[in-house]
C-alpha cells in the first residue's frame, strides 16, 4: 500500500509508536490523503469504453477545442485516428471567457457525434459544464472532462462520483496542488475511482504563453499518487509551435498521456484555433512523440 508514498510518510508511520500520533492524525486527516495513498486508485481498473488504461502504455487524446459540424468532426477524427490517436476529444458545451463567444453544439448535435464516434469505434470525452447536463451525455460519452474553470465546482464533482466513467480532472489555473488533489477526492469519495488528473497551465507572472505548462507538477503526481496523470500542451501553451517539445517533454516527466487540440483548418476554427494543431502538425507530433515514449519504457496505443 505504501509503495508510492513520499518518505515522509513511511518514516512517520515507522515512528508512529515514537508519540507522533499526532502529527499523524493530522496528516491523515488531510483531505486528499486517499488520493495519496489508496491502493484502491489502480490505473489498470479505468477504462474508456474497451480501451483499459494501463501503466506502461502511453494514450494520445485528440480533437477539436470544439465540435463544430458533422464534417469537422468527422474529418478530424479519422485524421487523428489514423494517426495514432487512442482517444477522441471535442466540446459540445463549451465554458468561454466571452458569453459572445461560441458557446457549443449542445445537446441537440449528440445524435450525429455518437454516430461519428461508431464510425469510428473509438472512446470520446467532452467537458461537462454543468450536472444537469450529465443524463443526456452518459450515454453518448466514455468519459467525462472537467475543465479547469470547474475543477472548483464540488456539486459536478460529486455527481460524477456517483457515475462509474473515468472523469479527466482539469487543473484549475489557479490551482493549489493540494487543491487539486482535494478535488479528485471529491469524486472519488462518491465511489468512482476511475479518475486521471490533467495539468493544462497554470497563470502565472509570464504573459508570452497562454499559460505556464508545469510539468514538475506531473513528475509530483507520479511519485505521490496513483492516478493517471495527462497533459494538455494546448492550453498549456496556447500556441501550436510549442505542442509537439511540450508533448515531448511531457512524456520525460512520467506523463501517462496527452491531449492535444486538432482542427482541419485551426483559422477558421470556432474556439481556440490560434493553439489547434493541423492536420500536418498533428502528423509531425505523432513521429517527434515516438522516440520519447519509447525511451520512457512506454507503448503507444493507437488503432494504427
Ligand atoms: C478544453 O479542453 O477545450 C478546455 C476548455 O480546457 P481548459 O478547461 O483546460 O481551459
Ligand atoms: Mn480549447
Amino acid at each position: 500500500m505504501f509503495s508510492k508514498c513520499p518518505v515522509s510518510f513511511k518514516i512517520l508511520f515507522k515512528n508512529k509508536k515514537k508519540k507522533t500520533n499526532k502529527l499523524l492524525q493530522i496528516i491523515l486527516n488531510s483531505g486528499y490523503k486517499d488520493v495519496l495513498m489508496q491502493s484502491v486508485v489502480n490505473p489498470q481498473n479505468i477504462s474508456f469504453g474497451n480501451l483499459h488504461i494501463e501503466p506502461k502504455k502511453f494514450y494520445v487524446i485528440a480533437g477539436p477545442c470544439s465540435i463544430e459540424s458533422p464534417e469537422q468532426f468527422r474529418e478530424t477524427a479519422a485524421f487523428v485516428k489514423e494517426h495514432g490517436a487512442s482517444i477522441l476529444r471535442g466540446g459540445i458545451y463549451k465554458m468561454r471567457t466571452k458569453p459572445n463567444s461560441f458557446q457549443g453544439v449542445g445537446a441537440e448535435a449528440l445524435q450525429w457525434i455518437a454516430e461519428i464516434k461508431k464510425e469510428m469505434a473509438m472512446p470520446l470525452i467532452s467537458e461537462v459544464t454543468d450536472p444537469r447536463q450529465i443524463p443526456a451525455l452518459n450515454d453518448y460519452l466514455d468519459g467525462y472532462q472537467v475543465g479547469s474553470r470547474n475543477m472548483y465546482n464540488y456539486e459536478l464533482l460529486k455527481d460524477l462520483g456517483t457515475y462509474n466513467k473515468p472523469v479527466l480532472l482539469k487543473r484549475g489555473f489557479s490551482a493549489l496542488l493540494d487543491e487539486w488533489l482535494n478535488a479528485a477526492q471529491y469524486v472519488l469519495n462518491g465511489g468512482n475511482t476511475s479518475v486521471l488528473l490533467c495539468e493544462r497551465g497554470i497563470r502565472t507572472f509570464e504573459t508570452k504563453m497562454r499559460n505556464t505548462l508545469d510539468l514538475a507538477s506531473v513528475a509530483y503526481l507520479k511519485q505521490h499518487c496513483n492516478l493517471p496523470v495527462i497533459v494538455d500542451p494546448s492550453h498549456g501553451t496556447g500556441d501550436r509551435n510549442l505542442v509537439a517539445p511540450m508533448a515531448c517533454a511531457a512524456v520525460a516527466a512520467g506523463a501517462d498521456g496527452i491531449m492535444v487540440e486538432v482542427h482541419p483548418d485551426p483559422a477558421e476554427a470556432l474556439s481556440d484555433g490560434f493553439q489547434a494543431l493541423n492536420f500536418e502538425n498533428f502528423k509531425n507530433l505523432m513521429s517527434q512523440l515516438k522516440p520519447f515514449v519509447e525511451a520512457a519504457g512506454k507503448t503507444l496505443v493507437s488503432y494504427v
